[in-house]
């Protein structure tokens, strides 16, 4: 059956969850540069100031260490990699960057890094926590698969939220991502720990990848309804040059897929919070603005030192890495201030979604 653009827009906008597979493969089938994608991104954005107004939410990204146990093939510092400059941030420079994130007006930061399951690390991430707390910063997370102890003793040392995305939903897609030892199962796991735990949880995918079809992407946004997301992290997939995973990629093409789930996520999940990831500013200079534009309410400007953010090398071509924190906010404010939209500092920026759950359960 062939679906109608703007009925299945409508009906999007009513409400949210209301979409089945097939209507959110239709948004996302639709054409580059099309009318239908204008109008998608206008839905979508619509949603967004409805939820939040023309307000983006800010979090000071650090870059704490690219060390990692993990292996994954599309990633730039996965294990493999001989050619990576490893480095991890000792407590005093996490502390002191997250002072740095408060005194520019950010109420928020993320730590992230590689994949490291041990006692040290848990020990370590504690004491960074805990050290931090007085700042009365909203912390998220991002340190991959954890056990559930491990995550118990974060959130009592002052961690709010956790992003981990599950890279895609398609199980048989995830094997062929990532060597036989890393386990998708386990991932959904953790995610369901995280929930139980009180994290704002937050998961996401990777857009574009090698074998991957618009009903992926569309179950993929069907997942986020399913594990009651509160927020999402997700952005194109752009190759490595030292990464196995090779696959055909188009920079414009990957930005619109990028900006299409971005829009047809907002339309599924009305209150959540959506990111505006870096990767869309690998790939075109305002991609972050036309993020929000198609419908994401947060960013989050890299705060790591130059040196650092050099080597946490995901993906080829990396932008900002020569920008100071304060040079990288002061261009942020114009950016989106010439799209109408303002920063929120010293505000958090909660998940609206979490709290509205968190308001039900007591
Ligand atoms: N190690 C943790 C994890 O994997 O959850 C957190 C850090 S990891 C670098 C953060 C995210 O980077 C991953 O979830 C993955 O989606 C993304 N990423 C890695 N390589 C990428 C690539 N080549 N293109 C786009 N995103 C990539
Ligand atoms: Fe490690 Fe995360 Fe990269 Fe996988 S995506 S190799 S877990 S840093």
């Amino acid at each position: 059956m062939k679906h109608d653009f703007s009925l299945i827009l409508e009906k999007a906008s009513r409400a949210p969850k209301s979409l089945d597979e097939e209507e959110l493969a239709a948004l996302l089938a639709c054409g580059d540069g099309s009318e239908e994608e204008k109008a998608l991104f206008e839905a979508a954005y619509k949603i967004k100031v409805f939820q939040v107004e023309r307000n983006i939410s800010v979090r000071g990204l650090i870059e704490a260490g690219n060390i990692c146990q993990k292996d994954c093939y599309y990633c730039g510092i996965r294990k493999s990699n001989s050619s990576v400059e490893r480095y991890s941030l000792s407590k005093e420079k996490i502390v002191a960057l997250a002072k740095q994130a408060k005194d520019i007006g950010f109420a928020s930061i993320v730590i992230q890094s590689g994949e490291i399951e041990s006692g040290k690390h848990t020990d370590f991430i504690e004491e960074v926590l805990r050290e931090i707390a007085p700042l009365e910063l909203g912390v998220t997370l991002s340190l991959g698969e954890q056990s559930c102890e491990t995550l118990r003793r974060w959130r009592e040392a002052g961690a709010a939220r956790y992003l981990l995305r599950i890279e895609t939903s398609n199980k048989k897609l995830y094997s062929k991502l990532h060597p036989s030892d890393h386990s998708w199962e386990r991932r959904v796991e953790v995610l369901k720990d995280l929930g139980d735990l009180g994290y704002q949880v937050g998961t996401g995918v990777m857009i574009g990848l090698p074998g991957q079809t618009l009903n992926d992407l569309a179950r993929d946004i069907l997942f986020f309804g399913s594990c009651d997301a509160d927020m999402i992290g997700m952005g194109p997939w752009i190759p490595h040059k030292d990464a196995p995973l090779k696959g055909e990629f188009d920079k414009f093409h990957a930005l619109k897929l990028g900006l299409k789930m971005i829009a047809a996520t907002r339309l599924y999940l009305h209150d959540i919070n959506i990111a505006a990831s870096t990767a869309l500013e690998a790939l075109a200079a305002n991609g972050r603005a036309l993020g929000i534009l198609a419908g994401a309410n947060v960013i989050m400007p890299n705060i790591t030192d130059e040196q650092y953010k050099k080597a946490y090398n995901l993906y080829d071509g990396k932008p900002g890495v020569c920008e100071s924190a304060l040079a990288a906010r002061n261009l942020l404010d114009k950016k989106l201030g010439e799209i109408g939209e303002k920063i929120l500092y010293a505000q958090r920026g909660d998940s609206l979604h979490y709290a509205k759950k968190s308001c039900c359960n007591k």
